[in-house]
């Protein structure tokens, strides 16, 4: 299983980093925030850059080119997924670590925000190739990452597997085991019950949540879902559970439509046996990009940044858009949006589950005490209905979308953190 990639992109989408920065302007601006603190949140606090020598199978070199930005470490130490992907370049970095930082900061989890990044194409690469990219990679991370300094997670194309060689690396190289030093590792190593579905879950929690804001319920409300890996899947069970009719879904080789609603579980089979959700048999495959303009109720965007773009804006027929994927809508997106009434819940709310399982699991690595998942689940709930509510509050008091009244809790949230602490020296 896999998700969309960036072809479903269209020309002319904005780049991410200038995108988390008119974000940033934008909030700055209507909250008030200090030209001093504005400035310093809009430059990474550090950017390091490692070239990955790794032996291929057929026995030559190949040298990846692989990113760790630390954003912000004003609220604790910075958070963050590691992600394998073709695209990756710096920008895209830059900006989802400036994401993470949001993110944390509106859930009030206490990390800053980073995130990492190979350009590599990890479907391509045997698990030896990726095994010794990720040592290497590691290995010249070892300085700037720790439980008490930047702790990764995966992220899109990295996996519990790729969490097991960090962590075995990191602590190889430190002479003892560190297991907090890395999330979403393999229950047997320290991770925690609930991580792998979390983000899927958070999701759902916050998706329920705005249903019943709107007097609607889950029960036989249609939902349509871009993206099928590890938290598109997730939702697209969990929200079959709770009663939704999930009627479109797709993955990075098509898409799959289904008016009743889609049998679910026949569908994990299929793409579980296929690798695609492409040629489900009882559904009709339709375009993959015909999944985001939908006729539903729920469309969750949950592959990569820049799906929803001002080219296809005034196509979505969704009433509310959950946003799993981080940076799926770009801001002239938002607009065109706001102004069809389409209810965007954004994805530094919608998609913090995983970042929220991933604090779970470090408070347990570093007690080396660990929770059942009943425990695990019901504080992720409370963790994400406590954030729903502080945005939503927002955003009702002072007459703002939901993105607009998360970002402005979130960077008054660092801000504060930023002015008690001030700028050293
Ligand atoms: N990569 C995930 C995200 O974008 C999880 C990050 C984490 O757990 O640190 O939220």
């Amino acid at each position: 299983m896999t998700v969309t990639s960036k072809d479903a992109q269209t020309e002319g989408t904005v780049n991410p980093r200038e995108m988390a920065l008119q974000q940033l302007a934008e909030s700055a601006e209507r909250i008030g925030l200090s030209e001093a603190i504005h400035k310093k949140l809009a430059k990474p606090k550090r950017i390091v850059i490692v070239y990955i020598p790794t032996l291929m199978d057929d026995g030559g070199f190949e040298v990846f080119t692989g990113y760790r930005v630390q954003h912000s470490m004003e609220r604790g130490p910075c958070k963050g997924g590691i992600r394998y992907h073709p695209d990756v370049t710096l920008d895209e970095v830059i900006a989802l670590a400036m994401w993470m930082t949001w993110k944390c900061a509106v859930v009030n989890i206490p990390y800053g925000g980073a995130k990492g990044g190979v350009t590599c194409d990890p479907q391509s690469m045997s698990q030896g190739e990726l095994e010794r990219m990720t040592r290497r990679f590691t290995s010249e991370l070892v300085e700037v990452i720790g439980p008490e300094k930047d702790i990764p997670a995966p992220d899109m194309g990295t996996n519990e597997q790729v969490m097991a060689w960090m962590m075995d690396t990191y602590s190889m190289n430190k002479g003892y085991v560190v297991p907090g030093v890395v999330t979403g590792k393999p229950l047997s190593l320290g991770g925690s019950r609930g991580r792998s579905e979390a983000t899927g879950r958070g999701c759902i929690f916050v998706i329920e949540k705005v249903l019943r804001a709107k007097g609607m319920s889950p029960e036989g409300a249609t939902m349509a879902v871009q993206g099928f890996g590890k938290v598109g899947s997730v939702t697209v069970r969990l929200a079959s559970e709770i009663g939704f009719d999930v009627i479109a879904v797709s993955d990075i080789w098509g898409a799959v439509y289904n008016r009743r609603g889609l049998d679910v579980d026949a569908l994990l089979k299929h793409a579980r046996e296929t690798g695609s959700v492409k040629g489900f048999p009882e559904a009709e495959d339709i375009a993959r990009d015909d999944v985001l303009t939908i006729k539903c109720d729920v469309l969750v965007p949950a592959a990569l940044e820049g799906t929803i773009t001002k080219h296809n804006a005034e196509q979505v027929q969704a009433r509310i858009i959950a946003e799993a994927a981080n940076g799926p809508t770009t801001p002239d997106a938002q607009q065109i949006l706001d102004d069809k009434g389409v209810f965007v819940i954004p994805d530094i709310l919608t998609n913090a589950g995983g970042a929220t399982v991933s604090y779970f699991e470090w408070v347990q690595s570093i007690q080396a005490y660990f929770w059942s998942e009943e425990e695990v689940n019901s504080n992720l709930r409370k963790v994400m209905i406590q954030a729903f509510h502080d945005v939503y509050a927002m955003s009702e008091a002072n007459g703002l979308n939901m993105r607009d009244a998360a970002m402005d809790l979130a960077v008054s949230r660092v801000a504060e953190a930023q002015r008690l602490r001030g700028i050293y020296p």
